[in-house]
């Protein structure tokens, strides 16, 4: 395909100018929202054969998540693009002053594979409620469902405003070569570096929506029992491939054991004795995050779990403790069912052990000491936080979802998906009278006026 032609059909098509009208914009969420409710069936089938999902993690997570997400921005987008009155300042006076948000233009959005229909169509509500045309590239490691978007978007769109381009790392760097307005990326902070190094040769502004090592800190006197069940459910769901899951969980030594029961119960009774004949437990996505996986585990001293098939690429809900800071697994991303356990209370404070790690996605405190969490909040950097429960933060639309540093940069979700898809754009409007000669040569004593009246 020539993407060079894809993307200047699409300019084109946003520069004759119908995706600015708000009734267009609508017309379409609702046009998205009708392919999602339709193909809701074939999408959860789609998504359990790439990921082995259960369906109710499909249908919560992938589906209403986005019908949620259209039905806010069909209520809220009036508003929203509304131009905005801004106040005139003493130089700028008299005008009027507004803040219009502006569509960027074409926009690439490429999506992970680990929640495949979501971070591909939930950034997909942002570009078209902000009036942009969109290129799609979903990954090429879950395929059912990247040829059934493909399908389901070509079936509803035209090729122009939008498109859906399968396939692997070099589409994905051809489509990279093209000059968009804007370009969206879900996925590694390694290939972020790619598409933000891309990006720059064309000065296309992005979002990296990207992943990190998620604590979940677990304090003393914290309800340790409701601690675990909810680390044991964001942990193991979708077998780990979570970008927000907790990554590691740092418990004060004090609480440790009681922690490791909790987390065990709660495994047994999410997934059973025997895990790898749970409806409700996925796989691995591929055999080289499998072997990834598996050789983390070297050196450590598993608790719990632990049990792995090559051929299923499965790999039991795990727990491991007996690692320091400098061992692998606490040196990259699992993304996947391992959990280690690390402790604090000895010497130094979460704070001075997590301060040097790169700035993760999210941050999980479970505390009743709300001076412990802010503390915690305000001093360490990263990206969302969710206190005393996990994931939870990126289920409510009226908070902002994404990274900082290592873990990315940009928001979206509901309001912030709009913002993320327009650009504020500054218009003041000016009479042509009055006319006062100060600001125009010859400055004469001007200078003297002006510096008495600011440089006070
Ligand atoms: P990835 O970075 O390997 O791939 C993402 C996309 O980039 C895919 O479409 C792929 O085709 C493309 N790609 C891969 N290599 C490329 C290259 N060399 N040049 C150009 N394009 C390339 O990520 P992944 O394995 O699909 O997803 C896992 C990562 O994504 C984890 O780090 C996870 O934390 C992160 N993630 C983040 C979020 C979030 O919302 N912040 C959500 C899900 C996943």
């Amino acid at each position: 395909m020539n993407y060079g032609e894809l993307v200047r059909d699409q300019r084109k098509f946003f520069e004759e100018g119908s995706t600015r009208s708000i009734s267009f914009r609508k017309k379409n969420l609702e046009k998205l929202r009708a392919m999602l409710v339709i193909h809701e069936q074939e999408l959860s089938e789609a998504v359990q054969r790439d990921l082995h999902k259960p369906e109710m993690e499909v249908v919560s997570a992938e589906i209403i998540t986005i019908l949620e997400e259209i039905d806010l921005h069909l209520k809220k987008l009036d508003s929203w693009a509304k131009p905005k009155k801004a106040w005139a300042n003493l130089i700028s006076l008299p005008s009027k002053n507004e803040v219009r948000r502006m569509p960027y233009g074409t926009s690439l959005i490429i999506g992970a594979w680990n929640y495949p229909v979501n971070l591909l169509l939930l950034p997909l509500v942002g570009a078209i409620s902000g009036g942009n045309t969109s290129i799609l590239k979903p990954s090429e490691l879950a395929p059912a469902t990247s040829s059934l978007i493909r399908r389901m978007i070509s079936g509803t769109f035209n090729r122009s405003y939008i498109h859906v381009v399968e396939g692997g790392v070099d589409v994905n760097q051809e489509l990279l070569d093209q000059s968009f307005d804007k370009i969206f990326f879900t996925g590694s902070s390694r290939v972020g570096k790619i598409v933000m190094e891309k990006a720059a040769q064309h000065l296309t502004p992005v979002t990296l929506e990207l992943g990190g090592k998620s604590p979940a800190v677990v304090h003393k006197g914290a309800d340790i029992k409701t601690a675990a069940r909810r680390i044991a459910w964001g942990k193991f769901m979708n077998a780990g491939q979570t970008c927000i899951a907790p990554d590691f969980v740092l418990v004060h030594r004090q609480e440790k054991d009681e922690l490791m029961k909790h987390l065990k119960k709660a495994i047994r009774k999410y997934y059973g004795r025997k895990p790898e004949e749970s409806k409700d437990y996925g796989r691995i996505i591929n055999n080289s995050h499998f072997e990834r996986l598996t050789n983390l585990m070297t050196d450590t001293n598993v608790i719990q779990g632990g049990e792995c098939d090559a051929e299923q690429r499965y790999i039991e809900p795990t727990i491991v403790d007996g690692v320091d800071w400098e061992h692998p697994i606490m040196k990259e991303e699992i993304f996947g069912p391992i959990l280690p356990i690390m402790t604090y209370g000895d010497q130094k404070s979460p704070l001075e052990l997590l301060r040097p790690m790169p700035s993760p996605l999210a941050l999980y405190i479970f505390s009743e000491d709300e001076v412990f969490a802010d503390h915690l909040i305000t001093n360490l950097p990263h990206g969302g936080t969710c206190v005393n429960d996990v994931i939870m933060q990126i289920a409510n639309p009226h908070l902002p979802f994404g990274g900082s540093g290592a873990s990315g940069m940009g928001q979206y979700h509901g309001k912030y998906s709009f913002e993320c898809f327009t650009r504020p754009h500054a218009v003041m409007r000016r009479s042509t009278w009055p006319d006062p000669s100060f600001r125009y040569p010859p400055f004469g004593k001007k200078l003297f006026l002006l510096k008495k009246l600011f440089l006070r």
